[in-house]
């Protein structure tokens, strides 16, 4: 029966069918597991005779007059009346209901009674028009659900379908959980859950109900990965890659600096993953300088003492140029072969690179997104590090599959971000990640003073960029756009970095008008400030004879190199630019970033901005200028200057704008959670966790008769996205 058409349900006949199968629901089964979207508390009707005031009630009876009154507040007005007592009702601005309400037709209504002359008023009460075969009256409190509807079908008519099968549907439900493991975790049936759902008693069954659908979902979710990971665990290794006190200490004689306890502590976890012969996947968060790249190169360096090789990506050429820079600086004179790999090297360059790193004469890579391609072999990838780019989910990561030494082998990968990561979702989205915190900055950091400007002051606030500039220091000054042509942001971000899409210029204002409580969107100037107009402007006025230089995502690479070196070498006092600036440059003597239009930005992009000034012994100064008349945007901003902890900031952020548009959810590939909710579920995903490695230890390939149901669910849901099909 549940594999059975809807069709073949009393009273649906084709147009509903249609209008059923529309909204994805096609068999019985697929009708239980349509759920309601929220449940509507319906009091418990009461007589109008005995209707108190003042307090919500409901109560039915029937229209015996109705009236539109035009006079002073447009309103539709009707009295009802049953064997008790007559009730009046009025509903203002809905003058349209007189074509729906009609002397004769039965009415419940539910809302709060006032006096009203004699008798009582219920004014803009909820109604629902009662059929012929509408439900007795109800004595006592009642949930209704509510079902996702359309034009076509009504959430009630999908109410009575799903009523009206449930009887005969809900003992042929049968369960993949085990009595036992139910009673363990005090969650009922899945029969008794889709009964909670669709016809519940009160609050608690609902809830009952959706923890048991939601626990489901994360534990299929989790059975799934897990077993994913086991499967790349059986048939992939990776290298070994132990670290000892002697090769600890050669690597640390390299970095210029001590690394802070925070950093040890991250090393340490990451080198217990290297000495095993298994990838790991672990994700490394630290606020904007918090130093990850120390300990990127320390995993890197790791597999180049054991004879392997590392990699290290970065999602922009100019930031892959710098860590190149940076790296080479550090391993100056110790025979350890780095080269940069990215799209502006000539063809034999790139053919002498590529040579190098499948006959392993290159000990590191450092490049773009086109580092893991098909077309590049190395020797034997021992480590692969992926910056700022926390995007990088389980099939990215699948994809360095074969870049080790010999067919099934991975190097181990580390994955490196700015931006916090809701543990929720490097336990799902990604795919399964392990997480490690730097969760301090190196000692002797300068405050960065964080101050928001109205526009009309800007002068003022380019006369003191001149003064400090005057003074040798030297400033980034950002702006939403490259020119009048091309409007939308930068796209250097493109290859997967969340990047552009919160610095976009929309995105603002996306965000914005999404937040609850916003005013109406902000006027803007006819268009936004961008970088020819402001390098024209600053260069003709207020920044007059200084050095200053336009820096973009389209200028070509070998411009871009020029002009980063120039800075980096004080010939240049300062950049105008897009945010291609934002991740990871590093250029201590930066002291000021001037945002131009910054509310435009999404709260990471300003903080990692931020983060780019205040690294050497000077303070930094970030001035974000705005001309918004947003309260919602003036509040972002505010926090900004309220906040230098990028985790605390990204939490905001997440809590304005909400999770899938802060972490690309929708790019995973992993099927959308129904009923599970990560904003709210991390306890349950926890639990999920544990019971599917629980799960697996029993029965490692989810293979006994009693995993049968689960593992037929979890290869429906899981196992086109995640690759699994060998497993069934
Ligand atoms: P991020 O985490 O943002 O990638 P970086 O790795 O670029 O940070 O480091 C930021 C700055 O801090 C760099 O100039 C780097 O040299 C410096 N740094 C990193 N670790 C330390 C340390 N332990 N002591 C002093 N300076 C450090
Ligand atoms: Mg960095």
């Amino acid at each position: 029966m549940l594999t059975s058409p809807v069709s073949a349900v009393r009273g649906v006949g084709a147009r509903r069918a249609e209008a059923l199968a529309e909204l994805g629901v096609r068999a019985v089964g697929q009708l239980i597991a349509y759920l309601p979207t929220r449940h509507e508390k319906l009091e418990a009707e009461t007589p109008i005779g005995d209707l108190a005031v003042g307090v919500n009630a409901a109560t039915r009876g029937e229209v015996t007059a109705t009236r539109v009154a035009r006079r002073g507040k447009a309103r539709f007005e009707a009295v009802l009346i049953d064997e008790t007592g007559r009730l009046d009702l009025c509903w203002f601005n809905a003058t349209y209901l007189h074509g729906s309400i009609v002397p004769g037709i039965r009415l419940r209504v539910q809302g709060k009674a006032q006096k009203f002359g004699p008798g009582l008023q219920m004014a803009n009460p909820k109604h629902d028009i009662l059929r012929e075969d509408a439900e007795p009256p109800m004595r006592e409190e009642k949930l209704r659900p509510v079902y996702a509807a359309s034009s076509a079908i009504s959430s009630r008519q999908i109410g009575q379908l799903i009523e009206s099968v449930l009887p005969a549907a809900l003992p042929l439900i049968a369960d993949h959980l085990s009595d036992d493991f139910r009673a363990q975790h005090s969650l009922p049936t899945l029969a008794q859950a889709y009964r909670m759902m669709h016809q519940p008693a009160h609050d608690d069954e609902v809830k009952a109900g959706r923890r048991r659908l939601a626990f489901d979902e994360l534990l299929m979710l989790q059975l799934a990965l897990a077993l994913k990971r086991s499967m790349v665990r059986q048939s992939t290794r990776a290298p070994a890659l132990p670290v000892g006190p002697q090769i600890d200490k050669h690597i640390r004689a390299r970095l210029p600096f001590k690394l802070t306890a925070a950093q040890d502590r991250v090393v340490k976890e990451i080198t217990a993953d290297l000495a095993r012969p298994e990838p790991a996947s672990r994700l490394i968060q630290g606020d904007v300088g918090s130093g990850k790249t120390a300990v990127a190169l320390y995993a890197m360096l790791a597999a180049v003492a054991n004879r392997h090789q590392g990699a290290l990506m970065a999602p922009t050429e100019i930031l892959a140029e710098q860590h190149a820079a940076t790296i080479r600086g550090m391993l100056e004179g110790s025979g350890v072969r780095v080269a940069l790999l990215t799209g502006s090297l000539s063809a034999g360059e790139r053919s002498a690179t590529l040579a190098g790193l499948r006959d392993g004469t290159i000990d590191i890579a450092i490049g773009t997104h086109a580092l893991f391609s098909r077309a590049v072999d190395f020797k034997s990838l021992g480590v692969a590090v992926i910056d700022e780019q926390h995007r990088f989910g389980v099939h990215q990561r699948l994809a360095l599959r074969g870049k080790g030494e010999g067919v099934g082998t991975m190097p181990h990968v580390l994955v490196m971000t700015a931006t916090p990561i809701p543990r929720t979702l490097a336990m799902t989205v990604l795919g399964d990640l392990d997480v490690s915190l730097i969760d301090a900055l190196p000692p002797g950091r300068k405050k960065i003073v964080t101050r928001v400007v109205d526009s009309m002051a800007r002068q003022e606030v380019y006369a003191f960029v001149r003064t400090r500039l005057d003074a040798g220091e030297r400033a980034f000054i950002v702006a939403p756009a490259i020119d009048r042509e091309t409007m939308e942001e930068d796209s250097i971000f493109e290859a997967g970095g969340e990047k552009s899409a919160q610095g976009g210029p929309d995105r603002g204002a996306v965000g914005e008008g999404s937040a609850p409580l916003s005013a109406p969107p902000p006027t803007r100037p006819a268009l936004p400030t961008t970088v020819a107009d402001l390098l024209a402007e600053l260069t003709a006025g207020p920044l007059k004879g200084k050095k200053l230089a336009a820096l973009h995502g389209r200028l070509p690479q070998p411009e871009r190199d020029a002009i980063m070196a120039l800075f980096r070498a004080g010939a240049i006092d300062a950049l105008v630019a897009t945010t291609v600036i934002e991740v990871g440059v590093d250029v201590p003597e930066a002291t000021m970033m001037i945002v131009e239009d910054a509310d435009r930005f999404g709260l990471a992009t300003l903080h990692q901005l931020r983060g780019r000034v205040g690294r050497g012994g000077k303070a930094g100064a970030c001035v974000l200028i705005t001309s918004t008349a947003s309260p919602v945007a003036a509040e972002r901003l505010g926090i900004m200057a309220k906040s230098n902890d990028g985790f605390k900031i990204a939490q905001k952020d997440i809590e304005i704008r909400g999770f899938g548009d802060v972490i690309g959810v929708r790019q995973s590939g992993m099927p959308p959670f129904v009923v599970a909710d990560l904003a709210r579920d991390l306890d349950l995903l926890t639990l999920a966790r544990r019971d599917a490695a629980a799960w697996l230890e029993r029965s490692p390939r989810l293979d006994t008769p009693a995993d049968k149901l689960a593992r037929a669910r979890l290869l429906k849901a899981h196992g086109k996205w995640l690759g699994l099909a060998d497993v069934g």
